[in-house]
């Protein structure tokens, strides 16, 4: 059982993140079935509020709660009264006295998931909060991890592209250090963070070094849309010398793990030949994302659920 709220892989303990991956392959078993139907939040309401886009997040969640039998509704911030004004705190009460039992939030500010959930009684979800985390997409990463490679325990994984920026990094380094793997970073020096050291992490500029003997490479996103000036010079020369190709891949244990968060920038981050290959475990992530996303979902209600019983 978790607490009230999920707000971030750091707050978790070991045993927590391993009990969340053994209900999600669980789950999966749901998800892949004909009838995705489980009775677990009947009579309970889930909400999610998003502030930025999201596809594979937002969609995940609600497709999640749906098959669990929850009542859903979904508001993003361009369709809501955000867009006139509101705050942050009056939104989250406006949600919280619907009967909201959940609120799944992204939100483009670090803290904003943990701010509202001291200011409502539904349980929240942060489902990225700025540059700070994304605790399911860490958990769903390492529920992939754990199918392919049977556990975490002296794995490398290297965690490439713009660290700086990347909530899912953040959420990544905790979750997979607390499970028992090194981690290493690779990326431009100007999208690394200055202290990132201090994590216990090697990083590099030179990506063949991090991918050297990996077996999970992480590609993150170039997060344009956080980096308030030029942070490298083009498009192009990002992609050669801090892109994944076959070049780079072949550098890494023979089975390693191709992964990426999504969206993809084909070219960019990494290039076609290395997304579609036998290696790439992008898709199944995305399934992934549902089954952990049902896993919290039923962890999180617990509490409420045996209180109505
Ligand atoms: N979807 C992930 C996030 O929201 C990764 C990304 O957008 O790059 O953080």
């Amino acid at each position: 059982m978790l607490g009230k709220d999920l707000l971030g892989i750091k707050q978790l303990t070991a045993e927590e993140i391993s009990g969340i991956l053994d209900l999600a392959g669980e789950m999966k078993k749901v998800v892949l079935s004909e009838d995705k139907k489980l009775d677990t939040l009947k009579g309970l309401s889930v909400v999610t509020l998003f502030y930025e886009n999201s596809t594979r997040t937002r969609l995940s969640f609600e497709l999640a709660s749906k098959y669990m039998s929850s009542s859903s509704a979904n508001i993003t911030a361009s369709g809501s009264s955000v867009q006139k004004g509101e705050s942050l705190l009056d939104t989250g009460h406006t949600i919280d006295r619907m009967g909201t039992d959940v609120i799944i939030m992204r939100h483009q500010c670090s803290g904003a998931a943990a701010f509202l959930a001291k200011n409502v009684k539904a349980s929240v979800i942060n489902a990225g909060d700025g540059m700070n985390e994304h605790p399911t997409q860490a958990l769903l990463d390492a529920l992939t991890i754990k199918e392919h490679k049977g556990g975490f325990k002296g794995l490398k994984a290297a965690i490439i592209g713009d660290v700086l920026h990347s909530r899912v990094a953040r959420s990544n380094l905790y979750l997979l250090q607390k499970m028992g793997a090194e981690v290493c970073l690779a990326g431009p020096a100007t999208l690394m963070p200055k202290d990132i050291e201090r994590f216990g992490v090697k990083t590099y500029n030179n990506v063949d070094k991090a991918v050297e003997g990996a077996d999970v490479i992480i590609n993150l996103r170039i997060q344009l849309e956080r980096q308030k000036s030029a942070l490298f010079p083009t498009v192009r020369e990002y992609s050669s010398v801090f892109g994944l190709n076959e070049r780079r891949l072949a550098l890494a244990a023979p089975d390693a793990l191709v992964m990426h968060p999504g969206p993809v920038n084909r070219g960019v981050e990494m290039n076609s030949a290395v997304i579609d290959c036998g290696q790439s475990f992008i898709d199944e992530q995305v399934t992934n994302g549902v089954s952990v996303r049902m896993a919290v979902l039923d962890l999180l209600t617990r509490g409420k659920r045996n209180a109505v019983n």
